[in-house]
């Protein structure tokens, strides 16, 4: 059985997830996790952005 690389769970069937840029082996539960918090965190970097008023330097 294929183990999931976050949470060592043993799974049926792993997913690809994008973490930092490098592909993670995890279950569907742990990739929809790892997509929220990537979400969140491109949202903050927006907002700390726009806050700092960085706006067309990216
Ligand atoms: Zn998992």
């Amino acid at each position: 059985m294929p183990v999931c690389r976050a949470c060592k769970e043993e799974v049926d069937e792993l997913h690809t997830a994008k973490v930092d840029g490098r592909r993670k082996r995890v279950c569907e539960d742990c990739l929809e996790l790892i997509e929220e918090q990537a979400e969140i965190a491109a949202m903050s970097e927006d907002a700390i952005r726009d806050m700092m008023g960085y706006k067309g330097k990216w």
